[in-house]
Protein backbone atom coordinates (compact mmCIF):
# COMPACT_ATOMS: atom_id res chain seq x y z
CA UNK A 1 0.00 0.00 0.00
CA UNK A 2 1.28 2.91 -0.84
CA UNK A 3 1.27 5.61 1.64
CA UNK A 4 0.29 9.45 0.65
CA UNK A 5 0.56 12.46 2.69
CA UNK A 6 -2.50 14.72 3.16
CA UNK A 7 -1.85 18.36 4.18
CA UNK A 8 -4.07 18.36 6.98
CA UNK A 9 -6.77 20.83 7.15
CA UNK A 10 -5.73 24.48 8.53
CA UNK A 11 -1.99 23.88 7.31
CA UNK A 12 -1.70 26.19 3.91
CA UNK A 13 1.57 27.13 2.83
CA UNK A 14 1.67 30.78 3.65
CA UNK A 15 3.14 33.50 0.71
CA UNK A 16 6.18 34.13 1.23
CA UNK A 17 7.53 36.48 3.63
CA UNK A 18 8.06 40.06 2.15
CA UNK A 19 11.05 41.98 3.28
CA UNK A 20 14.05 40.28 4.94
CA UNK A 21 15.59 37.30 5.34
CA UNK A 22 15.12 36.91 8.50
CA UNK A 23 11.31 36.89 8.20
CA UNK A 24 11.83 34.33 5.30
CA UNK A 25 13.45 32.19 7.39
CA UNK A 26 11.35 33.04 10.23
CA UNK A 27 8.33 31.85 8.08
CA UNK A 28 9.80 28.94 6.82
CA UNK A 29 10.97 27.71 10.26
CA UNK A 30 7.45 28.18 11.28
CA UNK A 31 5.91 26.97 8.23
CA UNK A 32 7.63 23.30 9.22
CA UNK A 33 6.89 23.05 12.95
CA UNK A 34 3.32 23.61 12.31
CA UNK A 35 3.63 20.88 9.61
CA UNK A 36 5.62 18.93 11.84
CA UNK A 37 2.81 19.36 14.56
CA UNK A 38 -0.16 18.19 12.61
CA UNK A 39 1.45 15.78 10.40
CA UNK A 40 3.59 13.70 12.54
CA UNK A 41 6.67 14.31 10.04
CA UNK A 42 9.85 15.84 11.08
CA UNK A 43 11.18 18.33 7.73
CA UNK A 44 15.10 16.60 8.90
CA UNK A 45 14.35 13.14 8.54
CA UNK A 46 10.79 12.56 6.76
CA UNK A 47 10.25 15.61 3.98
CA UNK A 48 13.60 16.88 2.91
CA UNK A 49 16.15 15.16 1.51
CA UNK A 50 16.07 10.89 0.56
CA UNK A 51 18.66 8.93 2.25
CA UNK A 52 21.24 6.53 0.24
CA UNK A 53 22.38 6.04 -2.79
CA UNK A 54 20.95 7.74 -5.34
CA UNK A 55 20.99 9.65 -8.91
CA UNK A 56 19.98 13.18 -8.88
CA UNK A 57 17.80 15.03 -6.19
CA UNK A 58 20.28 16.91 -3.45
CA UNK A 59 22.97 15.19 -1.65
CA UNK A 60 22.24 13.88 1.49
CA UNK A 61 25.09 15.46 3.31
CA UNK A 62 26.69 13.51 6.44
CA UNK A 63 28.64 16.33 7.60
CA UNK A 64 27.65 20.44 6.41
CA UNK A 65 27.22 20.62 2.86
CA UNK A 66 30.57 21.54 0.64
CA UNK A 67 29.36 22.38 -2.65
CA UNK A 68 31.70 22.20 -5.42
CA UNK A 69 32.12 25.34 -7.48
CA UNK A 70 33.27 25.39 -11.65
CA UNK A 71 36.16 27.01 -12.94
CA UNK A 72 33.18 29.14 -14.75
CA UNK A 73 31.66 30.47 -11.42
CA UNK A 74 28.89 28.00 -11.39
CA UNK A 75 27.91 25.91 -8.23
CA UNK A 76 28.17 22.17 -9.96
CA UNK A 77 24.92 20.00 -9.91
CA UNK A 78 24.49 16.93 -7.85
CA UNK A 79 24.91 13.74 -9.85
CA UNK A 80 25.07 10.85 -7.89
CA UNK A 81 25.42 9.96 -4.31
CA UNK A 82 26.93 6.09 -3.10
CA UNK A 83 26.00 5.83 0.12
CA UNK A 84 27.30 4.05 2.89
CA UNK A 85 23.85 3.54 4.35
CA UNK A 86 20.64 3.68 2.34
CA UNK A 87 18.53 5.15 5.87
CA UNK A 88 19.29 5.80 9.38
CA UNK A 89 18.00 6.11 12.43
CA UNK A 90 15.22 8.64 12.46
CA UNK A 91 14.65 8.91 8.84
CA UNK A 92 13.33 5.16 8.58
CA UNK A 93 9.33 6.09 8.29
CA UNK A 94 9.81 7.65 5.53
CA UNK A 95 12.75 6.12 3.09
CA UNK A 96 12.83 2.68 3.76
CA UNK A 97 10.92 0.96 0.64
CA UNK A 98 7.67 -0.21 1.20
CA UNK A 99 8.24 -4.39 0.55
CA UNK A 100 11.03 -4.04 2.85
CA UNK A 101 9.01 -2.53 5.98
CA UNK A 102 7.71 -6.08 7.16
CA UNK A 103 11.19 -7.22 7.76
CA UNK A 104 12.26 -4.33 9.65
CA UNK A 105 9.88 -5.36 12.64
CA UNK A 106 12.39 -5.23 16.38
CA UNK A 107 15.19 -3.70 14.02
CA UNK A 108 17.36 -1.13 16.10
CA UNK A 109 21.49 -1.61 17.04
CA UNK A 110 21.08 -4.36 19.98
CA UNK A 111 19.09 -6.64 16.89
CA UNK A 112 20.75 -9.70 16.54
CA UNK A 113 23.48 -9.45 13.83
CA UNK A 114 21.53 -11.76 11.21
CA UNK A 115 18.18 -9.62 11.82
CA UNK A 116 17.65 -8.47 8.05
CA UNK A 117 17.59 -4.61 8.60
CA UNK A 118 21.52 -4.99 8.38
CA UNK A 119 21.36 -6.24 4.96
CA UNK A 120 18.15 -3.22 4.38
CA UNK A 121 20.13 -0.61 5.59
CA UNK A 122 23.60 -0.99 3.68
CA UNK A 123 22.73 -3.83 0.74
CA UNK A 124 26.30 -3.04 -0.61
CA UNK A 125 28.06 -3.84 2.22
CA UNK A 126 29.95 -0.74 2.20
CA UNK A 127 31.87 1.22 4.84
CA UNK A 128 32.87 4.73 3.23
CA UNK A 129 34.78 6.22 5.97
CA UNK A 130 32.27 4.45 8.62
CA UNK A 131 29.16 5.66 7.37
CA UNK A 132 29.72 8.44 4.84
CA UNK A 133 29.12 9.05 0.91
CA UNK A 134 30.73 9.47 -2.41
CA UNK A 135 28.59 12.48 -3.81
CA UNK A 136 29.86 13.06 -7.68
CA UNK A 137 28.61 16.84 -9.32
CA UNK A 138 29.28 18.67 -12.99
CA UNK A 139 28.81 21.61 -14.61
CA UNK A 140 25.90 21.57 -17.24
CA UNK A 141 26.98 25.24 -17.89
CA UNK A 142 30.12 24.37 -19.16
CA UNK A 143 30.07 22.52 -22.88
CA UNK A 144 32.87 19.77 -21.45
CA UNK A 145 30.90 18.95 -18.36
CA UNK A 146 33.79 19.32 -15.55
CA UNK A 147 32.82 17.56 -12.52
CA UNK A 148 34.04 17.64 -9.31
CA UNK A 149 33.42 15.07 -6.35
CA UNK A 150 33.19 15.52 -2.41
CA UNK A 151 33.42 12.36 0.79
CA UNK A 152 32.21 12.56 4.18
CA UNK A 153 31.64 10.32 6.99
CA UNK A 154 30.29 10.71 9.97
ZN1 LIG B 1 31.05 25.39 -15.45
Amino acid sequence: MRRRYRRPSGSRPTAPAQGSTEALRTQVRDDIATVERETGWRYDTDLSVASGTKVGGYPGWTQVPDWPVCGCGARLEHLLTVATWEFSRGDEKRWIPLEDRAAMAGWGFAAPDDHPWRRIQNPAGLTLGDAGGIYLFVCSACPERPFDHRFDCS
